[in-house]
């Protein structure tokens, strides 16, 4: 069965998070998306895991759906702007940031961790309760090693499952170029044998982890980390498995390209730290360029952001274009009302957008659907025709995109000046 699942997301409990972080609107948002499966997050936190025991009920193994009467069907008939009747399926994730000394540096990594069990989970809680507060922040912040975090995790259950998460960012994580190692060895030490899987983060693609031939046998997994609901499944992950913990896992750790079909990404410039910069001074750089300056703003004299792409450069052994011989294929996206603002020349939250957007969704069924598999012919059905072309100009790759750097989000163009001029003189005719 083929399915789409999204593992890393927060709940209205992490700090900075939209309120409507609730199962019921993950629900929703996840049948509009067309994500099968979707990660829990922040299940450490005593508020939401008492909102998780209560809502949820098992469905297949190690996976949870919500009960009957938390659950809504979406009918057109009975006045919702979509219809489905599936289940969107839960599975419990959590996801750690750890500061704490090792090898007279200050290292914080973010890891995510899975479990098959809500029972699984509340061992987990109960020993992490007694190493820090899980109470102040959705992700909670532990003064504990990567390496004790494992042990901990796979001494409460060998079915947990721990994936250094976002791996390149520059401040937070297991690769980062500011607070992170070298290797996964270095990092986990005897426990880098159970880490099968790095999360590439926004900002990287698989095509740049393919340079680095140490994580050939680590499979590249994506996900959102979104704060709201409206953006979950921005990064993705497919798979043709049954549909349970367990198999997702095999797929997963066995990258078996028959089993772990493909990830959705963004297009690695839209991410936050692409590029090399300092934001306060707007001074964006390519790796090269960073090197002349010696690593230092040119315009404050301030130490600058190393994002990912200078990063991964750093560290890989293959040229650009090399790639492992075992590698899971990639489609790089644009969430759908992104597309629609800049085919409209509006902003994402206006109301035109969104009536766009739900025409689209009514239409066609899902999120997904529409930007991967829908004909462009049956689009246009729907939709102004310089949508439809700008969805299929995202899925040629056709865009062009100003990196993002230190924590500014990269900006998409989609059409050139020329034509957002022509497009404007259509505007009055849709909006
Ligand atoms: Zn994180
Ligand atoms: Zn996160
Ligand atoms: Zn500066």
């Amino acid at each position: 069965m083929q399915f789409i699942a999204d593992f890393h997301i927060h709940s209205k409990y992490s700090r900075a998070t939209s309120k409507e972080m609730n199962l019921e609107s993950l629900d929703k948002w996840a049948k509009i998306k067309g994500i099968d499966v979707l990660g829990t997050g922040d299940f450490t936190h005593p508020a939401w895991f008492k909102e998780l025991k209560e809502k949820l009920e098992p469905a297949e193994a190690g996976l949870y759906k919500l009960k009957g009467k938390y659950a809504k069907e979406f009918r057109k008939s009975g006045g919702d702007w979509f219809d489905s009747k599936k289940q969107t399926r839960f599975i419990l994730t959590v996801e750690i940031s750890q500061i704490y000394s090792k090898g007279g540096k200050v290292r914080r990594i973010h890891n995510l961790i899975f479990a098959p069990s809500l029972e699984t989970a509340g061992e987990i809680n109960r020993r992490l309760g007694m190493i820090g507060n899980l109470k102040s922040d959705g992700r909670p912040i532990l003064g504990l090693d990567s390496k004790e975090l494992a042990k901990i995790l796979f001494d409460v259950s060998p079915d947990c499952f721990l994936v250094p998460a976002h791996a390149w960012t520059p401040w937070f994580s297991v690769f980062g170029s500011m607070s992170g190692f070298d290797s996964l060895e270095e990092c986990f030490e005897e426990y880098a044998k159970y880490i099968y899987a790095i999360e590439t983060g926004l900002s990287s693609d698989p095509a740049m982890n393919w340079r680095l031939s140490k994580l050939d046998n680590i499979a590249l997994i994506s996900n959102s980390d979104s704060h709201s609901a409206q953006k979950i499944g921005r990064e993705a992950n497919i798979f043709d498995a049954e549909m349970n913990y367990f198999s997702v896992l095999e797929a997963i750790k066995s990258k078996n390209p028959d089993k772990f079909l493909s990830t959705i990404e963004f297009f690695p410039e839209e991410g936050k730290y692409h590029y090399d910069g300092h934001r306060a001074c707007g001074v964006s750089l390519k790796p090269e360029e960073t090197k002349k300056y010696k690593n230092i703003c040119p315009k404050c004299g301030r130490t600058l952001t190393i994002g990912v792409l200078n990063r991964i450069d750093h560290l890989a052994d293959r040229p650009e274009s090399g790639k492992p011989k075992r590698a899971i294929p990639f489609k790089n996206l644009i969430p759908l009302d992104e597309i629609i603002a800049e085919a409209l020349d509006m902003g994402v939250k206006t109301k035109a957008v969104a009536a766009q957007y739900q025409k689209l969704i009514a239409a066609l069924g899902t999120e997904f659907n529409v930007l991967l598999n829908a004909p462009i012919e049956e689009i246009k059905k729907a939709a102004p025709a310089h949508i439809a072309e700008g969805i299929r100009r995202v899925r040629e790759g056709k865009v062009s995109i100003s990196p993002g750097y230190d924590g500014e989000y990269g900006k998409i163009k989609i059409f050139s000046e020329k034509e957002r001029k022509d497009l404007a003189k259509q505007k009055a005719l849709w909006v």
